[in-house]
């Protein structure tokens, strides 16, 4: 019988971040970046806990590799890279870090939002390229726009106070988000075709998933201002990439800035790569030093919580089957 608990991470999650498990003596944490290496395989074979962020696939046959393992942590939000139901079905609790990146997420969206504005990123490029065309770069104000929101949860939330700060108006379509807060974060809840005809800016922050898999496509572009800014930071997939290509090529829209793709990494012969107006950045929503500390943090703390405490509150599935403690 172990004395202490053994918890396996791999995916180079932040070290500073899981600091309540290394200074908790009830816990040995053991570090294996390469998820495929033997050295993983046997250590799994012991650990209480396993560790990922995105890249390792935690897939059944991991899952039944590991007899003695009770809580898979995300470090991060998106549990796509976890078979959460073959976890469910033994009994494994699987955690996440829902909030740890969400300033991070916010920023990028602002940063997005002004480099459309003002055409940042082209104007660069133009100036390294021995030009001096000041003309060819005149950039609109966000001051008195109108920001659409699909999705106010914690990071369309975060967007809405920035822009507010920006002087624009927020609509929001999320038909979760009760009147109540809407009213307390100084929104306009709407619907969604009012926000596609209304919005001069239209930013998504919702789940992939049956119902918003495409919510923005061909029939949303056309009903869209001419002058319409269009971001999704959100999952690849919510708007729709041929109708997006499509819109941009029309001059349906004035522009685009995607940073999360249908196919991650985006393959070198998307069209999106040759489509005008768009901006594009590798999935870099959560990328900040801070945000790769915020979510390892949140992960270690829920999985002390369901370790030690047999607290399951921070579980995205409710795993019947054996007790916690
Ligand atoms: P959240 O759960 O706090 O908020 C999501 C909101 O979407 C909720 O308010 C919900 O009511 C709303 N919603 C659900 N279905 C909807 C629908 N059909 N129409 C309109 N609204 C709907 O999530 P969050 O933390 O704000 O994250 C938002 C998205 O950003 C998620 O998809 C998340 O995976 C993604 N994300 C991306 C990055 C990145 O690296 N680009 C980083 C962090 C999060």
């Amino acid at each position: 019988m172990r004395e202490t608990l053994l918890v396996l991470v791999t995916d180079r999650v932040s070290t500073e971040g899981l600091a309540p498990l290394h200074d908790d003596d009830r816990f040995e944490v053991v570090t294996i970046d390469d998820s495929s290496s033997e050295e993983f395989s046997s250590t799994l074979k012991h650990a209480s806990g396993l560790i990922v962020r995105s890249a390792t696939t935690v897939g059944e046959s991991m899952i039944d590799g590991a007899p003695d393992l009770k809580v898979i942590g995300r470090a991060g939000v998106g549990i796509d890279n976890i078979d959460v139901a073959a976890a469910t079905e033994r009994g494994i609790a699987v955690v996440n870090a829902p909030g740890g990146n969400t300033t991070a997420a916010t920023e990028l969206t602002m940063a997005l939002l002004l480099t459309l504005a003002r055409r940042v990123s082209r104007a660069d490029l133009s100036v390294r390229e021995g030009r001096w065309d000041r003309a060819a770069f005149r950039g609109v104000e966000l001051k008195g726009r109108i920001l659409g929101l699909v999705g106010a949860g914690r990071i369309g939330a975060e967007v809405a106070v920035r822009c507010l700060a920006f002087g624009m108006d927020v609509l929001v379509y999320d038909p979760y988000l009760p009147e109540e807060r809407a009213r307390s974060l100084g929104l306009r809840l709407v619907s969604l075709d009012e926000v596609i005809e209304q919005a001069d800016v239209i930013s998504l922050h919702v789940p992939l998933n049956d119902e918003t898999r495409g919510i923005i496509s061909d029939g949303a572009f056309r009903k869209m201002k001419k002058r319409a800014f269009v971001i999704n930071a959100s999952r690849g997939g919510v708007v729709d990439e041929d109708a997006l290509v499509r819109a941009l090529e029309a001059g349906e829209i004035a522009g685009a800035a995607l940073d999360v793709y249908e196919t991650e990494p985006l393959p070198p012969d998307s069209p999106l790569r040759a489509a005008p107006n768009l901006v594009l950045t590798p999935h870099l929503g959560a990328s900040t030093e801070e945000a790769q500390i915020g979510v390892a943090t949140e992960v270690a703390n829920a999985m002390l919580a369901a370790l030690i405490d047999g607290d399951l509150s921070a579980a995205v599935n409710l795993p019947s089957g054996p007790s916690y403690k």
